[in-house]
């Protein structure tokens, strides 16, 4: 399936596209996974991300569309993929309908998922990330067997540089601003799931509900 998942931060977008790629086997593409990548590598993109990524700022849409014209025409990509925190500006998704155009390909839908902001506030200050195979862990409600290390490939999991209390709250502050308005673009491009998300499951559901 070609899907775009929508949401605040800590929504739950990842969680979802991995559920996802498990029934389906189009694969997750995640932005923010790309750019920790490149700034963990110090790569030049990684330079060019890492001080807007650090205080919770976008980074630029000619960066960003850079990696995803490349990405998108990968072979993986054929049958379908999981759009993750991208697009997250409306000149990101114009930009993405154009490309899409030219390679002649269409979305099935974009999904909104629609989480209270209470809920996210609390579940990004206790996230934390695998710095290996980047899995999510809550030091709450899903801690890993041993503190810090990474159930799955041993790595390190700690609290994400922009998982500040004050890189959250710009975060948040963002995304009402440059990445909500994509709500309505694809309510008027007819391919808007809003979905109000009591688990990762009832997302799973409605998407299934209506593309199959
Ligand atoms: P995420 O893991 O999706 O929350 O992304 C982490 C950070 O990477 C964001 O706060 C932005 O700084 C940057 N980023 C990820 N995706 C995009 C995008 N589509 N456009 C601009 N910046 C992005």
């Amino acid at each position: 399936m070609k899907l775009i998942l929508l949401g605040a931060p800590g929504a739950g977008k990842g969680t979802v596209a991995k559920l996802l790629t498990k029934i389906d086997g189009s694969p997750q593409i995640s932005t923010g996974d790309i750019l920790r990548g490149a700034v963990a590598a110090g790569t030049e993109l990684g330079k060019q991300a890492q001080a807007a990524m650090k205080a919770g700022d976008l980074v630029s849409d000619d960066l960003i569309m850079g990696i995803m014209e490349q990405r998108l025409q990968e072979d993986d990509c054929k049958a379908g993929y999981l759009l993750d925190g991208f697009p997250r500006t409306i000149p990101q998704a114009e930009a993405l309908k154009k490309l899409l155009n030219k390679m002649g390909e269409k979305l099935d839908a974009a999904v909104e998922i629609d989480v209270a902001r209470d809920v996210i506030l609390d579940r990004l200050t206790t996230r934390r990330t695998c710095t290996g195979c980047g899995e999510i862990y809550n030091v709450k409600s899903n801690p890993p067997a041993v503190e810090g290390v990474c159930d799955k490939c041993g790595a390190s999991v700690v609290q994400r540089d922009d998982e500040t209390e004050e890189a959250i709250s710009n975060r948040l502050n963002v995304y009402n601003d440059q990445t909500a308005p994509l709500v309505g673009f694809y309510k008027e491009e007819g391919l808007l799931l809003s979905v109000k998300a009591t688990s990762s499951q009832s997302v799973i559901d409605a998407i299934q509900a209506k593309i199959g």
